[in-house]
């Protein structure tokens, strides 16, 4: 017997079969899914791969399989939508088949896992800025250093043995970074998932409004009857979605089967979980969570794997977990950005959990507030059933909702960024001893620093960016790469001392909170603030159980909380994000500002201030209305006048590299290929510089295609791409994305 390997790794080259001989003894063990290790080009070196296709005979098998390893084996479902996405999202099938291993065994298999109590654990000492400079700019030479800087900036806290397993790297290495300063080396005892934690009491289904039983009933059927269906359960924030989810799933634990439930990366708090721990015990769920160690993660796929988890409660990745039987999938704040993976393969969690659940035939379940305009578009189109929530479950009013003109303030002399009627309500608050929220989505003092005399601005030495002034270490940081440098008192172009700081940072609205209200305690939440010793959900403990008055933050604090004691929300610039060249910009403005305001007063009746210099803007006037409906009207025939998604897809074909002309000259082959070969039915567009064309000293160009993905047009990329580019592979990076959800 032959069997067709695919080996694990991501060169471009590697993306394509190889033939082995299945040795006799292995035959019976061997199918599609199959891990195996065979040996591989020279001499002794061995490689891990995956069994695609079993064959009878092939001219070109000369070795034999060396090697099977059964326990992380796939099925040959999974094989198949590796295949699927790695044609639909331009990647190789190895980097889809790492989504749907076991975590931390993508590379090497994780053998010697310590089942000690106590254990050694690794934390970076350093700020994620640093480490990327030192690794920049030749602070940090050796590989294995940075290997394992990197691993850790994603997994900090690992299990010591762990990280030596993953990075390939001996105690010693960690020892002399612990030397250096970079990273600390702590025994602690080994913790177990922090997010089943505590005896909780168990809580009893509540009875259905009339709404949220409409909505169950409809969606039960097609679990009696192993259908697959698309819904939307579109309700605004306390309307019981939840509720209907978690009764959902209890019907389908009753049928014997199981439940995959997605929730983004940043709801994904010990509160959220509680509520599935209360209605359904620790003991059947499992948790997916990046704070979780590689180990942990490691046991909770384990207990899928084994089928004694029947729920999965995870972000984006977990839509791969390995569940078997499976009855539901639910996709809660389904306009969430982050279901799109802004990585290879850069895939959307909600086409494959439409994939898996079709294939299963189960119902698919989505859930939002503020649907995603496209889906909205599908419901409206009768291709997503639609099931409405329009009240609030437990009969609290949603709140006042207040738009302050910034124009205004300005005539009347008022340079602040807090408007005085947020003053005047913050005041209020403070005295009627309540909670304030403040929300401005840009982090950092303030966001460029410019010369009043020649125009000077301070931008990256790497990025084509300018570079934001951090107060308290007073630094200019860039937020691309890290790149930090002093303090500028003096224009390093003209010699004037006329250097002024524009735009506002949540760090400046903390030294303006404390200027106009000095006896006010304050929170500061965002990316500078929430570190290993501070997470995010220490910080948003402290704020609740503290009772400190007010919280600063950025889209971080947006989600999942629930403060009863918040009765005013402050937005302090809602237009931020309506300038940008995205289409997407104004959907999210919408959903950020009528998430935003569903924090105030959720137990009580709440206010919420919305300053802009826009007071018009449909986006800005629907949100205070808290009109989904009119927003998506408004958007929706836009849209359709732009010809922008749901009316076409957007592909975006992006080339990076450190010649500039070599991209230019690539990114121009590929555009005059594609743009002979496309029908009427597909806009080509020129390749231009991306809006920053440059990030990390590396030259950044960018095409974009308007049409519908079909599998012709998937075809006629990926031939112009390997035609125009094959020979320059390793100088340029070509990256498709389709809908990005950034696009710069
Ligand atoms: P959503 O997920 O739409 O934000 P939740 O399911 O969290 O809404 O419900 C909001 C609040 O209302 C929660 O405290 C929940 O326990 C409560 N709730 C939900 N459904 C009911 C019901 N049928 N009867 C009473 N309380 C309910
Ligand atoms: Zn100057
Ligand atoms: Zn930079």
């Amino acid at each position: 017997m032959i069997a067709e390997i695919i080996i694990n790794s991501n060169a471009r080259v590697l993306n394509r079969t190889f033939d082995y001989i299945v040795p006799i003894q292995m035959e019976k063990n061997i199918k599609i899914g199959t891990r195996v290790f065979v040996p591989f080009g020279k001499g002794k070196k061995i490689e891990d791969g995956f069994v695609i296709h079993l064959k009878e005979t092939s001219e070109f098998a000369k070795k034999e399989i060396a090697n099977i390893i059964e326990k992380e084996s796939l099925t040959e479902e999974n094989i198949l939508l590796a295949q699927l996405m790695a044609r639909k999202y331009f990647c190789n099938i190895s980097d889809c088949i790492k989504l749907m291993l076991p975590p931390g065994t993508g590379g090497k298999t994780l053998e010697n896992r310590a089942k000690e109590k106590m254990g050694h654990f690794v934390f970076l000492k350093k700020e994620a800025e640093e480490i990327q400079e030192a690794c920049y700019n030749g602070r940090i030479r050796s590989e294995k250093h940075k290997r394992v800087l990197n691993f850790l900036l994603e997994n900090d806290g690992i299990y010591s043995p762990d990280l030596e397993v993953i990075t390939e790297v001996s105690f010693s290495v960690l020892k002399t970074l612990e030397k250096n300063g970079f990273i600390e080396i702590i025994e602690k005892p080994m913790i177990r998932n922090p997010f089943i934690h505590k005896k909780i009491v168990r809580d009893i289904p509540k009875i259905l409004t009339q709404e949220q039983q409409k909505c169950f009933d409809n969606i039960c059927v097609s679990i009696e009857n192993h259908q697959y269906t698309r819904n939307l359960i579109y309700g605004i924030t306390g309307s019981g979605k939840t509720e209907i989810y978690l009764q959902l799933i209890d019907k389908v634990l009753q049928k014997g089967k199981t439940a995959i439930v997605l929730v983004p990366e940043i709801s994904l708090t010990p509160q959220m979980v509680d509520r599935f721990l209360a209605r359904f015990g620790e003991n059947i769920i499992a948790i997916l969570h990046s704070k979780l160690s590689i180990g942990e993660r490691y046991d909770e796929w384990q207990k899928i794997a084994m089928g004694e988890a029947k729920i999965v409660i995870g972000a984006r990745s977990a839509i791969f977990a390995p569940m078997k039987n499976l009855g539901i999938i639910i996709i809660d704040e389904e306009h969430d950005m982050s279901y799109k993976s802004e990585m290879t393969p850069r895939y959307h969690a909600k086409d494959i959990a439409k994939y898996i659940a079709e294939k299963q035939q189960c119902p698919l379940v989505l859930g939002s507030a503020t649907p995603e305009i496209t889906t909205m578009k599908m419901a409206k189109d009768k291709n997503i059933i639609l099931h409405t929530l329009s009240k609030r479950a437990n009969q609290t009013e949603l709140p006042e909702v207040q738009v302050v003109d910034l124009r205004e303030e300005l005539i009347q002399g008022n340079k602040s960024m807090i408007s005085l009627p947020l003053q005047f309500a913050i005041e209020k608050n403070l005295q009627n001893k309540k909670q304030t929220i403040l929300f401005l989505n840009r982090r950092g003092y303030s966001t460029f620093i410019m010369c009043r005399d020649c125009g000077y601005v301070a931008k990256c030495k790497y990025c084509n960016i300018s570079l934001t002034y951090h107060h308290q270490e007073k630094k200019l940081k860039c937020h691309y790469c890290g790149y930090e440098i002093p303090i500028i008192k003096v224009c390093p172009e003209c010699g004037s001392k006329r250097v002024k700081y524009f735009g506002t940072g949540t760090q400046r609205i903390e030294e303006e909170v404390h200027k106009l209200f000095p006896t006010a305690s304050t929170i500061r939440m965002d990316i500078d603030t929430v570190s290993k010793k501070n997470s995010h959900e220490e910080i948003l403990n402290q704020f609740k159980n503290d009772h400190k008055d007010i919280l600063i933050g950025t889209q971080m604090i947006v989600k999942g909380h629930h403060f009863p004691n918040v009765t005013l929300v402050g937005v302090i610039a809602a237009d931020n994000g309506l300038n940008m060249e995205d289409y997407r910009a104004v959907e999210r403005t919408f959903q950020t500002l009528v998430q935003v305001a569903g924090r105030a007063g959720r137990e009580e009746l709440g206010k919420v201030m919305i300053q802009t210099y826009n007071p018009d803007h449909y986006a800005i006037m629907y949100a205070q209305r808290q009109d989904y409906d009119l927003f998506y009207q408004t958007e929706i025939e836009l849209r359709k006048m732009l010809n922008y998604p749901p009316f076409c897809d957007i592909i975006l074909i992006r080339f990076q590299g450190k010649n500039l002309e070599e991209i230019q000259k690539v990114a121009h082959k590929v555009y005059q290929k594609i743009d002979s070969a496309a029908n009427n039915s597909m806009i080509v567009y020129a390749p231009v510089p991306a809006p920053i064309d440059k990030i990390k000293n590396k030259y950044r160009w960018r095409m974009i295609i308007k049409c519908k993905v079909t599998s012709k047009v998937l075809n006629l990329i990926q031939y112009s791409i390997e035609d125009a580019a094959i020979q320059k592979q390793k100088e340029i990076s070509i990256i498709v994305d389709i809908n990005p959800n950034n696009m710069s």
